[in-house]
């Protein structure tokens, strides 16, 4: 499964805020992996560099030295090898007369299409198809005559999926809609402030963790912190897959530490599915966690019988067929020693199309695994996504299509086990009613034309 993007942003006179922007997109690399960029602003205006690739790819020193500036933002979006299109690098710079504005996006607005056609119908020329310049053009567009109002007007008018820095001249704006699908914390540092997707990128520069951003709250930084809050209608939806693969085990979202929520789900999985066998092991790494706390609940020892190669990006693999088919073995490699005549349970994150998973059991059988017991942390997907992940269509889907007894058949494992919705918010110790669980139940949080494709940007399941 593919992250959505990771976002940065920093204000802090007196720092090297490009160079602090350049360590935070590192700790939020595994959010995005195709495109990084960064904009800094001296007072006076917005500077950019924003191009395809890895964050050290991209930047270098030269780059960092030339983007002075007391306040800066960044961003990283995900390597999308099936995606429809190549991902546009953000921020995106826009400029209406004297407002000039950066944006920094991670989500997905729904109602993008109106908003395009509206700002088209009145004179306004796209150079990308990304929500980000949706949510730029709107900012430096709309009415006020100050930051606050301008953003603020902006806002009311998107709908969806949206955490967002924005940087000005003189200004850092960070802000997330009033569902609160994605995270967004904020921190301080050396006097200034920092906002990230997570707090991962806090802790990686030194900075203090503050709070989360509110749903539905524009917090407006300078050299102090004012805010407003939209009005709240519509119900909370935080995405659970934050919690189950997307974030980073070290960091805290929404209250909870990654790396304990997902101790807690293999511990579940262990309680809703107990079977006898040897060994325990995770599919590296959103799944390491889980496969620890399954192994603690059932007594059955953890082993790191599958090692994975970090350095394989997916950029690499993409654009050659052979190499794509080679996958799943560039990226994981099995300790045959340690599995040879096994019994494993094998706990992974998730099953979205069933195409990764029957090639990691292979490997194992191949290993000389006598039995593989497969335990999935998220239920059944069997809806796609509207609010930023790409999960293809709804047929792709396997467990839309199939039954559990079907895919069992299908992956070729010995048993095979998900975690029920319950199991899973027990977990993820949030209330129900603070999360979106979608995916599994079909609940979404707003009016969706979903059709049979998702309605996503820049974000991509496996
Ligand atoms: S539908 Fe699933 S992946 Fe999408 S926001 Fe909701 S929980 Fe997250």
């Amino acid at each position: 499964m593919h992250e959505s993007c990771g976002i940065f942003g920093v204000y802090a006179p007196g720092l090297d805020t490009a160079r602090l922007v350049f360590f935070a997109l590192f700790a939020l690399q595994h959010r995005g992996q195709e495109c990084a960029g960064i904009a800094v602003s001296d007072g006076t205006d917005v500077h950019l560099r924003a191009d395809p690739g890895l964050v050290a790819q991209v930047f270098t020193e030269g780059d960092l030295a030339g983007l002075q500036g007391h306040a800066a933002i960044g961003h990283t979006c995900y390597s999308t090898c099936n995606s429809r299109r190549p991902a546009t690098p953000q921020p995106i710079l826009e400029r209406n007369g004297p407002w000039s504005a950066a944006v920094a996006h991670n989500g997905n607005i729904t109602n993008s299409a109106s908003l395009r056609e509206a700002l088209e119908s009145s004179g306004h020329q796209f150079r990308s198809d990304s929500d980000a310049e949706i949510i730029a053009k709107l900012i430096v567009t709309s009415h006020g005559t100050t930051w606050k109002e301008k953003v603020s007007s902006a806002l009311r008018r998107l709908q969806g999926a949206y955490s967002i820095t924005v940087l000005t001249p003189d200004m850092l704006i960070a802000a997330r809609d009033p569902m609160g699908v994605r995270p967004l914390s904020l921190g301080s540092l050396d006097g200034g402030f920092v906002a990230a997707s997570e707090t991962c990128a806090l802790d990686h520069i030194g900075a203090t963790y503050l709070r989360d951003v509110q749903p539905g709250e524009a917090v407006f930084i300078t050299n102090e912190i004012s805010s407003v809050q939209q009005e709240r209608n519509g119900r909370r939806a935080f995405c659970i897959f934050e919690h189950i693969y997307f974030a980073r085990p070290d960091s805290t979202v929404e209250g909870r530490l990654v790396y304990e929520a997902r101790l807690a789900m293999g511990a579940k999985l262990a309680e809703e599915h107990p079977v006898d066998a040897d060994l325990v092991l995770g599919v590296p790494d959103s799944a390491t966690a889980a496969a620890i706390g399954y192994s603690r609940a059932s007594g059955i020892p953890y082993r790191e019988g599958l090692l994975k190669n970090r350095y394989v990006g997916r950029t690499f693999i993409a654009p050659d067929q052979r190499l794509r088919d080679l996958g799943v073995q560039l990226k994981f490699n099995p300790l045959a020693s340690l599995i040879k005549g096994q019994r494993l349970i094998v706990v992974d994150d998730s099953i979205v199309r069933g195409t990764t998973t029957p090639r990691v059991v292979n490997l194992l059988r191949q290993a000389g695994a006598r039995e593989v017991h497969l335990r999935i942390c998220a239920p059944p997907l069997r809806h796609p996504c509207a609010l930023g992940v790409d999960m293809a269509s709804e047929w792709e889907l396997i467990a839309a299509r199939k039954s559990v007894p079907e895919i069992q058949e299908y992956l070729g494992v010995d048993s095979l086990g998900y975690s029920s919705v319950t199991g899973l918010i027990d977990a993820v110790a949030l209330p129900r009613e603070l999360l979106c669980l979608a995916c599994f139940d079909g609940d979404y949080p707003l009016p969706v034309q979903m059709g049979l494709t998702s309605l996503t940007t820049g974000s991509e399941v496996k």
